[in-house]
């Protein structure tokens, strides 16, 4: 989960409209998109909470229309309290699979999303059992693809704000209730409140059960960054927008070819990726630095946003076209967790899409005497 810190006084609203280009628009909406960094959680609509809130008597403080409102949320806090309550209202089969199919069809397949790794946290529905998660949440998936082609597969988060203790005991269920959708694992929740350090044994064991294994470090030092490559064994990085603070770091992850797995809005939002101030500066380094970067949208209704839109804020402040931004979708089919055949397909299947796209005008030279657009 992308982390906001508190509303900084006298900065301006984090809500930032982008100008409108039919060109770019229609660009943006036809690249096929692979998306390896999206929340269950974080991607169900206001609709869906309130009416699954209905359903089980539970009345949230807001309404669908102000539910995601992140210009209030005024701290990270505030963004997790809203998360639980999103999490605490997806409680059976049926509503696992609602979200799932509804996240992966309006969420994914509607923007052309061909592939995703759905982040899924169980520790997020507190009282259910994982493999009632499993139940609803694989047939989720099923009928989206049914329905639409998307392929999907999960990535079980571990809250690294709880002990090293209980995420062994989480993994220690994946490996229990093993099904082919389950490729990896991951480590979400407040960075601050869980250095990468404490789950190196649930990582361990993740390994020796052949689960791939990615981790978020969006706040953290680049020193959380080597943690989890050299103790924790990640082939990727969830945010990871501190790499560029070292140069050392940096080299070594370019020669690697270590994926880093960014959000443009959410962590603009949240001020990791560029300050706050929409210039995404952080994810301009990482690509120029040669690091291989992928685009998702991370929690998208909650951050106002969805994969179409994440590439659109990336056209208007980086000047980036078809070709920038479908190297983010190639660079995630290599860092996705398919096997070979599966990637190859899924290349073949991209790549007739991005040839079937025009690509938009270059944007207009910029005048270094007005102030960059939001
Ligand atoms: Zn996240």
């Amino acid at each position: 989960m992308t982390a906001p810190t508190g509303r900084l006084p006298g900065h301006p609203p984090r809500s930032r409209p982008v100008p409108t280009d039919p060109a770019v628009d229609a660009l943006v909406a036809a690249l096929p998109k692979v998306s390896l960094h999206c929340h269950l959680i974080g991607a169900v609509s206001p609709q869906t909470v309130v009416e699954l809130a209905a359903k089980h008597g539970v009345r949230p403080e807001r309404g669908a229309a102000d539910l995601y409102d992140h210009d209030s949320y005024e701290d990270l806090g505030e963004f997790l309290r809203v998360l639980d309550v999103v999490g605490s209202v997806i409680r059976d089969v049926e509503d696992f699979h609602r979200v799932t199919y509804e996240s992966l069809t309006a969420g994914g397949a509607d923007h052309n999303v061909v592939y995703r790794e759905i982040q899924l946290s169980p520790p997020g529905h507190p009282g259910v059992p994982y493999p009632r998660i499993l139940e609803g949440v694989v047939a989720g998936l099923r009928d989206a693809r049914a329905d639409t082609g998307i392929e999907a597969r999960l990535v079980i988060g571990i809250n690294r704000e709880r002990s090293g203790a209980e995420a062994v005991e989480l993994v220690e269920q994946v490996v229990e209730h093993r099904i082919d959708e389950v490729v990896g694992i991951g480590l979400d929740y407040a960075e601050v409140n869980g250095p990468p350090g404490r789950f190196v044994e649930a990582y361990q064991l993740a390994g020796r059960a052949g689960l791939g294994r990615t981790a978020h470090s969006e706040s953290g030092p680049p020193g959380h960054i080597r943690t989890l490559l050299d103790e924790l064994g990640c082939s990727r990085v969830d945010h990871g927008y501190h790499v560029v603070d070292d140069p050392e770091l940096t080299a070594r992850c370019v020669a690697e070819g270590v994926p880093f797995n960014c959000t443009p809005v959410s962590s603009d939002i949240g001020r990791y990726s560029g300050s706050g101030d929409g210039t995404h500066a952080r994810i301009r380094q990482m690509v120029d630095a040669g690091l291989r970067v992928t685009i998702d949208s991370d929690d998208p209704p909650m951050f106002g946003t969805d994969p179409t839109h994440d590439l659109r804020v990336l056209a208007h402040a980086l000047g980036y076209r078809r070709d920038e931004l479908a190297s983010f979708t190639w660079n995630a089919i290599d860092a996705c967790w398919l096997d070979e055949t599966g990637k190859a397909s899924l290349r073949a299947r991209a790549e007739a899409m991005v040839a079937a796209t025009p690509d938009a005008p270059p944007p207009p030279p910029s005048d270094p005497t007005e102030e960059t657009p939001r």
